[in-house]
């Protein structure tokens, strides 16, 4: 009965002048959850946190963000609109145990400090905010289309890859495993998928989060993790279009369109900071191209 769930979500225990966001009438944290649940949302995560969630609000022009290991949301008072339907997300998908912390996508070590699978969270993350609470504010659909553009884009070639409804499921679940599990099942090779989510991680903080040069020291390891997550995506997306092609999923055109998909990924260029990064040479180029060729020939 989802109805009578709703109704028992609670709402935070904070004073309602900490933060701007409970000054303000028009914003209301039970309809943000409730429309969570109705997406499919894991109930008891949403109730608990919901519980102890606190606010910290910043009067810079900070950054927004949510601390899993005190359960706060940090959100400076000019970009709050904007941004905490975003952060109620990170919320809303946590689940802490013992000392891992499974947020959505990602898995977090309180004892190693360790992040694991953050590309694909903040990617999902972005993603679901803008599905869900795209016309928040007049001007969020406009701004989002900033937040962590190559997550997002991951994200938009991993739901070609996996069903998206496990996408949906790992993340409201907190489950990153189950994403591993679907992963594992077109590469039959779990070190190789850590690998890529590893490789991720490294290559968003430079593209997406921090936007920073890459220093001399770490460019072998960023062309060498940026040439996996590509390799790893459109060979998994080649597989996958073959295998949808030939169950009568897709058509000859869309194959084609697909297969083009592939080939912008492996050709990409990309800058970080203004250097340009090499392209990817990698033999599975040669075997999409041919491929490529090939069907269109036959077409
Ligand atoms: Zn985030």
């Amino acid at each position: 009965m989802k109805n009578s769930v709703c109704v028992d979500i609670y709402t935070p225990q904070i004073k309602k002048d900490e933060c701007s966001f409970f000054k303000s009438d028009n914003i209301d944290v039970l309809n943000v959850y409730i429309k969570l649940y109705n997406a499919g949302f894991n109930v008891e995560s949403l109730r608990e946190n919901n519980k102890t969630l606190k606010f910290q609000n910043y009067s810079d022009d900070g950054q927004s963000g949510y601390r899993f290991i005190d359960n706060t949301i940090e959100v400076p008072d000019k970009i709050y609109k904007d941004t905490i339907t975003h952060e109620l997300l990170h919320c809303a998908s946590t689940i802490l145990d013992g000392h891992a912390a499974h947020v959505g996508l990602m898995y977090g070590d309180f004892k190693t400090g360790e992040l694991f699978g953050l590309c694909l969270n903040e990617g999902m993350t972005a993603t679901l905010d803008l599905e869900l609470f795209g016309d928040y504010t007049d001007t969020k659909r406009e701004n989002e289309e900033e937040v962590y553009p190559f997550a997002k884009r991951v994200i938009e070639i991993l739901e070609l890859i996996v069903p998206r409804h496990t996408l949906d499921e790992a993340y409201f679940n907190s489950d990153l495993a189950l994403l591993i599990k679907s992963l594992n099942k077109i590469r039959h090779n779990e070190n190789e998928v850590f690998a890529f989510i590893r490789d991720l991680d490294f290559v968003f903080m430079y593209l997406d989060l921090t936007h920073d040069d890459v220093p001399e020291n770490k460019r072998r390891k960023f062309e060498k993790a940026w040439n996996n997550v590509q390799y790893f995506l459109a060979d998994s997306l080649y597989i996958c279009l073959n295998r949808y092609y030939e169950e009568g999923m897709i058509d000859e055109e869309e194959l084609l369109d697909y297969l083009e998909e592939c080939k912008t990924i492996l050709r990409a260029h990309i800058e970080v900071g203004g250097q340009k990064i090499t392209k990817n040479k990698i033999r599975q180029y040669k075997k999409i191209e041919e491929n490529y060729k090939n069907r269109k020939k036959d077409a």
